[in-house]
């Protein structure tokens, strides 16, 4: 499988009424986004993404699912030791899909709005679910892909359980446990937030 920065599916066939024309379209490959399209969701690939696309018609004329899966591993920082650490990621979705000619980008999501939005968008949105539509039959989900991956990613992570994390001058303790630090001092635990209000005269007494 090659590798590329689009994840392409044609749908023409599918918005063909022609009898004997395929009802779904499939489509998978490996995915590298380009950098600034990585720095843009903050993510960064240890490889490729292995992404699968699969577009469904529904039998309505412009309606269709699209549903697919993207996984990979990202590169994020140990929460206590700062170091690297490859985290395998994996996002699936399942959206309705609209043909929507007018628009003018091609693949869009369209969020559904919060159940306290409705009303002021009465009936521009009967559904209550995302969705997505699509103006062209030549389709590129590699944004919608990446985003999707992105969300994934956990907020932290840490390079294993009993990471030790770094002393107080930066030396990794994983790699140097009997490191001390030069100043020696043990780390303060930490404040009370209600520290400062002990000694305050609240006036009431
Ligand atoms: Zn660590």
């Amino acid at each position: 499988m090659t590798t590329s920065n689009e994840a392409l599916l044609n749908l023409s066939s599918l918005l063909t009424s022609a009898p004997g024309a395929p009802l779904e379209v499939e489509g998978e490959g490996l995915l590298m986004p380009l950098t600034a399209e990585l720095e843009g969701v903050g993510v960064t690939l240890a490889g490729p993404l292995e992404w699968s696309v699969t577009v469904r018609s529904t039998g309505g004329d412009d309606d269709f699912i699209a549903e697919g899966r993207v996984a990979g591993k990202s590169i994020m920082e140990c929460r206590r030791c700062l170091t690297d650490v490859e985290t395998p990621v994996a996002a699936e979705f399942l959206y309705p899909m609209h043909y929507q000619p007018s628009q003018d980008a091609n693949l869009t999501l369209i969020e559904a709005p919060l159940p306290d939005e409705v009303e002021d968008l009465e009936g521009l949105d009967e559904t209550g679910e995302d969705r997505l539509s699509f103006a062209a039959p030549e389709v590129d989900f590699a944004p919608l892909l990446l985003q999707l991956f992105a969300i994934e990613q956990p907020l932290t992570v840490l390079c294993r359980e009993d990471c030790r994390g770094l002393s107080t001058d930066g030396v990794n303790l994983n790699e140097h446990p009997d490191h001390r630090a030069d100043d020696a001092t043990e780390v303060e635990p930490e404040a009370s937030p209600f520290e400062a209000l002990r000694d305050l005269d609240l006036g009431n007494d």
